[in-house]
């Protein structure tokens, strides 16, 4: 249909309209009733046409199920009746600018009064339909039941309300929460940043360290500590300390230490620990306690290896040991030295006098009473001679031995150290046969040290005389009868000569330029003072053996 075809029916419909009388109007309005009645009867709205002067006329389905009432009562009665007194002011002041033709129509909500009483809200939609000279022929009404809609309404702005509340008391309670957190975050940062530091402050220590906290966790390692444990970072974090720990460690040392360190207190402590992969080490273990937000919340571990430091001070008192050994051996060696010089000197003036006295004999005429003068002055320097040793055996009695258990396995291999030099310089290879679990003896350790020394220098020297021969040295020791040891000294040397005997122990006895004969003697002496004896003899192939005996302490 073209535009100006529609144009011309609007046209065409308007002139009708405006040509009809009231009569024409209410004819049309009923003609099209049937079509209205089908059209609102179909929809959910109510509908009503009522006239200025005879009241509702015409109402549809809806508007009895709206409002409660049957079709016949409602046609007798007056909007007005079934509206809430409320709401009738502001319904009839619309209505009565229609009728003054102040306006066509108006929309509006309205409580209207069931036919139950029940109190039910209603939007209105009221259209006034007028006659030619303008006055009000009817009033078509349409009326929607928005009691739901209202009640789902004011749910709902409850509903909002409650939830704005809602959401304003939880905003609130989140601020408080959020800003607790943000505080709390604000600090773990400032922790983990402070831990980092310390991160990076440590890797590359020596030292193991390591930070727990409260629950013995752990929250930080160094390579050092990974690498003691032979273990990845990631094995570690979240282990607590007791997962790593060997059995009872934790329990018996580290918790109470921690414990304490916990408190706030500096703890140190000494431990061997050991470890599954590098075996015992000597730990100097140090905790200091890092204060938190709420007090001491952590304890920085440093783990010190003591090991070698150990081990370098017990060598350094064995070495103190054997240096005063050593310097008491010199001391011996100057005093000997000293009274052979002193006993050089009687010697000296006795062979003197003996040359003296062989020239006074074998003159013509011998000269007796010289010889005997240069007889007398040899006697009394060979008494001065002997009184020196005499003095010398006094010293060595008066020097009382120490009375302690000593292990001679062990006196023995700090022998065997001390000529270590001397083995080597002559070529001599040493053997030590060490009886285990031998009784200790009760003496003086640096005494028999000496003698064991005297035997082995002895021995190397009777070795180094020897040339083209094999020379070992064998130090051995046995027990040799339940409170008895034997310690034996046998060289492969040039061997002892059957004439010298027993005089090798003799005082002075030597067969060596330069020697004093006095190592044997003072030897001897040493051995009867700790209830010993000291003997030798001739090997059958070669050399010579040297043994001492010694009480054993009495075992079991
Ligand atoms: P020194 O060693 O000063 O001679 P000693 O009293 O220690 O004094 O020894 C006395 C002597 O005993 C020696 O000069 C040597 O003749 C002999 N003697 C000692 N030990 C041995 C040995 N192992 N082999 C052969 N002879 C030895």
């Amino acid at each position: 249909m073209s535009k100006d075809g529609d144009e011309a029916k609007k046209r065409a419909a308007k002139k009708r309209r405006e040509k009809r009388s009231p009569t024409d109007a209410e004819e049309a309005l009923r003609e099209s009733e049937g079509r209205f009645r089908r059209y609102f009867e179909l929809g959910l709205i109510g509908m009503a046409i009522t006239s200025p002067t005879k009241g509702i006329i015409e109402v549809n389905d809806e508007i009895y199920k709206i409002l409660g009432y049957e079709r016949a009562e409602l046609l007798r009665m007056t909007w007005a009746e079934m509206t809430h007194p409320d709401d009738l002011a502001a319904d009839v002041a619309e209505f009565n600018r229609v009728i003054a033709g102040e306006s066509e129509g108006y929309v509006l909500d309205k409580r209207f009064i069931r036919k139950d009483g029940r109190i039910i809200y209603a939007n209105i939609s009221v259209k006034a339909l007028r006659r030619a000279d303008g006055s009000v022929a009817y009033f078509v009404a349409l009326l929607q039941d928005i009691t739901e809609r209202k009640a789902a309404s004011a749910r709902l702005r409850r509903a909002h309300e409650e939830l704005e509340q809602r959401v304003i008391d939880r905003t609130s309670q989140l601020a408080a929460t959020i800003e607790e957190l943000s505080k709390e975050v604000a600090e773990r940062k400032q922790a983990e940043e402070r831990l980092q530091e310390y991160e990076k402050c440590v890797e590359g220590l020596e030292e193991q360290i390591v930070v727990v906290d409260r629950d013995y966790r752990y929250l930080l390692a160094n390579r050092a500590f990974l690498n003691y444990r032979g273990l990845k970072r990631e094995q570690l974090m979240g282990q607590q300390v007791p997962d790593l720990l060997n059995p009872g460690v934790f329990e018996q040392v580290a918790k109470k230490k921690l414990d304490e360190c916990l408190q706030g207190k500096v703890v140190r402590y000494e431990l061997r620990y050991d470890y599954p992969h590098l075996g015992a080490r000597d730990l100097f273990i140090s905790y200091f306690p890092i204060e938190g937000p709420s007090g001491v919340d952590r304890v920085a571990c440093v783990l010190q290896d003591i090991t070698e430091r150990k081990r370098a001070e017990a060598e350094l008192q064995t070495a103190q040991a054997e240096l005063a050994h050593v310097t008491r051996v010199a001391t011996l060696g100057e005093l000997t030295a000293s009274i052979a010089h002193e006993v050089n000197q009687p010697l000296g003036a006795i062979v003197t006098n003996g040359n003296a006295c062989q020239r006074l004999l074998a003159r013509a005429t011998p000269d007796l009473e010289g010889a005997l003068e240069a007889v007398d002055a040899m006697v009394t320097d060979a008494l001065r001679a002997g009184e020196v040793i005499k003095r010398m055996r006094a010293f060595l009695r008066k020097t009382v031995p120490e009375k302690v258990p000593v292990n001679i396995n062990e006196a023995i291999r700090g022998v065997a150290s001390l000529v270590a030099s001397e083995l080597v310089r002559q070529q001599v290879s040493l053997r030590t046969k060490l009886e285990e679990d031998i009784s200790p003896v009760i003496g003086d350790r640096v005494q028999l040290q000496q003698v064991m020394l005297n035997l082995s220098l002895n021995a190397i020297e009777a070795m180094s005389s020897a040339a083209g021969q094999s020379h070992e040295l064998l130090l051995s020791t046995g027990q040799s009868g339940a409170d008895e040891i034997t310690v034996t000294v046998r060289d492969t040397g040039r061997g002892l000569d059957p004439q010298d005997g027993e005089r090798i122990f003799d005082a002075f006895f030597t067969t060596k330029e330069g020697g004093l004969g006095l190592g044997l003697s003072i030897s001897r002496t040493i051995i009867e003072a700790h209830g010993g004896r000291l003997w030798a003899t001739a090997n059958e192939d070669q050399g010579a053996t040297f043994q001492f005996t010694l009480p054993a302490q009495a075992t079991g």
